[in-house]
């Protein structure tokens, strides 16, 4: 699933659409079958016309804001990612929910093979940020520099206390930006065992936590960020992230430190992968 670092990397591919004008934002027959494209394809016909002036992110979530009030939320969720097409292809990929054509350049395509995306109008950029996942949404692990002060004040919520650290990690409301993926290896970098209660978890633990999370996330993001089986930056690249994973699906394969077997383990219903040697 594309986490911080891959839709990070979607949107910097973006980038070249940026100032076009839009001909038309058109969805697919197929995105009317998933509640998450939940417009009809006349709310879209506002966007003809309009310049695009930027795709920013948030968390996992890109905001397509262009010149005029509406706004377009965008959420890659299991398996979406963008591609940019240089001419009119009939073949369009098998899962294209929606398509941006603009003047002067090709189009853009979003393809979600799991139908989990999201691809919706707000009426405002406020109304966006209102929106309860982005206004309830942690600290930036991609924010330059790592919020640290942040981080160990969200970490020490009593409610938090109780829970092993491995659950706690995907909260998006601790750290926005984080999955199974940069869990599993930022725990590895930072030696902290997953199933440890975060009020067990020393000060110093968890600074270097914070410290394991940014350079997990943006050694990601330098990779083009981590592929296994859908995710492509708009070029149609695979990221490559992968390569260097530690622990994320190494179960069953010798601990690159120790020569321990990873262990796999499924914490409220995700799998985490750690060295049960390395990590404490
Ligand atoms: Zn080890």
């Amino acid at each position: 699933m594309p986490e911080g670092p891959e839709v990070e990397c979607t949107r910097r591919y973006l980038q070249p659409l940026i100032g076009k004008i839009v001909k038309k934002i058109q969805l697919t027959p197929l995105s009317q079958k998933y509640p998450k494209y939940k417009n009809k394809q006349s709310d879209f016909n506002w966007f003809s016309g309009k310049k695009l002036i930027e795709v920013e992110r948030r968390g996992k979530f890109l905001i397509w804001r262009f010149d005029g009030k509406k706004i377009v939320l965008n959420h890659l969720g299991m398996s979406g990612k963008w591609i940019l097409l240089k001419k009119d292809h009939r073949d369009l990929p098998s899962h294209a929910k929606a398509l941006i054509y603009f003047e002067s350049f090709p189009y853009a395509v979003f393809d979600d093979i799991r139908n989990f995306g999201q691809f919706r109008i707000f009426e405002s950029y406020d109304k966006v940020l209102d929106y309860n996942p982005i206004r309830k949404m942690g600290i930036d692990g991609l924010a330059k520099p790592f919020p640290m002060k942040e981080f160990l004040i969200r970490l020490n919520k009593p409610n938090y206390a109780n829970r092993e650290i491995g659950m706690v990690l995907v909260d998006q409301k601790l750290v926005a930006g984080i999955g199974n993926i940069y869990k599993s290896e930022s725990l590895a970098l930072a030696k902290i065992n997953p199933t440890r209660l975060v009020k067990t978890i020393k000060k110093i633990e968890r600074k270097k936590l914070g410290r394991a999370i940014s350079e997990t996330l943006w050694k990601a993001v330098d990779c083009n960020g981590s592929t296994f089986s859908t995710f492509q930056i708009p070029t149609g690249q695979e990221g490559s992230a992968q390569n260097w994973h530690n622990v994320y699906g190494k179960h069953g394969e010798s601990c690159l430190e120790c020569g321990t077997e990873i262990t796999r383990i499924v914490q409220n219903g995700r799998s985490t992968f750690f060295c049960t040697e390395c990590q404490k």
